[in-house]
């Protein structure tokens, strides 16, 4: 008899974006004339800029010819690509990540999905509430999470965000050995300073844990006293891994490459509590269940590093950001408490209400869909993210809907 991972059983299903669809397409039915302007997108809008498809297209032609055509590729990325990567992402900013610490691949969401595996099975585990739902999902299918428990899981540690603590999680409780922080966040649009960040690694560093730090909108951040990458905190080579992605720094949800960085000195711990390098573990891992990222994608993301690409890429995360200004401002104006929507794509506003109340009176009152908190953990409840990733006419529309209402 063939039997199932039973964990996949505790697996909350994902009712958040079904339910959502579910009340627009209601909306939508009853109200047949009515143009709907969703600000709940958590997807970049505008295409690729021009100096990334030249690049795309010259690596498609690479592969007509009999002298440059690629075959399979090193598994951890070409080199052209992580040199790259290494000098303009971390030496450029006075951390030391040489090419060979990093691994490219088909995306944050795997990267941060898959880490887990490397470690044991009862490692306690930490995780922000609100939070990206892979984080903990991943979790409880490796059966590191038990049983669920009025929304949350029993066997995972929760750390709050909220506006008591600037939605930077404090120190948990429980000594915890993985902990997962996310800066630019998802949802919340929350920054972290260095002090803050700095007293993680500390924190790490005591407790012997490892920080997965999950820096997906690193390149919204326009306030340059605010860390990009944890290893420009000193000491986090060793207790920390960064994620990073193409994804929404430069347009590649549809493309995808994204990178996982792991210096070599980083560490976990075996049975008998000597170090083991999770460079090794991953490199082992990455090169046993992952072929690469194709040769015209890795020659696509390189572009993002030219003169050109780079300012292309960067007026398009600026075009967003005043998306998100415009909407910070306005929510604010109307009397609302906002995080986020300065240095993030994404605005966390504290309604009053339920989620779900506010939601459903945005979409009544203005066709407005926003994504409700609540959907990201229990610390959600209450708020609603609105997205930056739209065009300028429908953020400029839809708060003129919102401020009648
Ligand atoms: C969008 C996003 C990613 C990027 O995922 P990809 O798989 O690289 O597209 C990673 N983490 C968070 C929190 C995100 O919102």
């Amino acid at each position: 008899m063939i039997r199932i991972n039973e964990n996949y059983r505790l697996l909350k299903s994902s009712y958040l974006f079904s339910e959502i669809a579910k009340r627009v397409g209601a909306f939508q039915e009853a109200n047949p004339g009515k143009r709907i302007i969703r600000m709940g997108i958590g997807d970049v809008t505008v295409p690729l800029p021009p100096a990334i498809i030249r690049a795309f297209h010259e690596g498609v032609d690479d592969m007509a010819s009999m002298e440059r055509f690629k075959g399979y590729g090193p598994e951890q990325g070409y080199d052209f690509l992580r040199e790259k990567i290494a000098r303009n992402d971390f030496r450029s900013r006075g951390a030391h990540i040489e090419a060979d610490e990093i691994f490219i691949s088909d995306g944050a969401k795997c990267d941060t999905g898959n880490f887990q595996e490397l470690f044991a099975q009862d490692c306690v585990v930490a995780v922000p509430d609100p939070v990206y739902p892979v984080y903990v999902d991943t979790n409880v299918m490796a059966g590191r999470a038990g049983a669920g428990d009025g929304g949350r899981y029993k066997g995972l540690v929760y750390m709050e965000c909220t506006a008591g603590n600037d939605f930077v999680p404090d120190f948990p409780r429980e000594r915890a050995d993985l902990i997962y922080l996310c800066f630019p966040n998802n949802p919340t649009g929350a920054t972290i300073t260095r002090e803050r960040l700095a007293a993680w690694v500390e924190y790490a560093r005591e407790n012997k844990s490892l920080i997965l730090y999950d820096a997906a909108y690193e390149a919204f951040i326009r306030e340059v006293s605010l860390p990009r990458s944890i290893f420009e905190i000193p000491g986090a080579r060793e207790v920390a891994v960064e994620f990073r992605s193409f994804s929404k720094t430069a347009g590649f949800t549809g493309t995808r490459c994204a990178f996982t960085v792991i210096p070599k000195d980083c560490r976990a711990f075996d049975a008998d509590g000597n170090p083991q390098f999770i460079h090794a573990l991953w490199n082992r891992r990455h090169t046993t269940k992952f072929n690469g990222v194709s040769y015209p994608v890795q020659r696509a993301a390189e572009a993002v590093y030219s003169p050109e690409g780079a300012k292309q890429v960067r007026e398009i995360v600026d075009y967003y950001l005043e998306n998100a200004r415009l909407v910070r401002r306005e929510m604010t104006k109307l009397g609302y408490a906002c995080t986020g929507g300065q240095d993030s794509p994404y605005i966390w506003v504290n309604t009053g209400k339920s989620s779900w109340e506010f939601f459903d009176m945005l979409l009544a009152k203005a066709a407005v869909v926003c994504t409700p908190g609540e959907g990201f953990g229990k610390c959600g409840e209450g708020f609603i993210r609105i997205s930056a990733f739209n065009s300028r006419e429908n953020v400029v529309e839809a708060l003129e809907r919102i401020s009648k209402v």
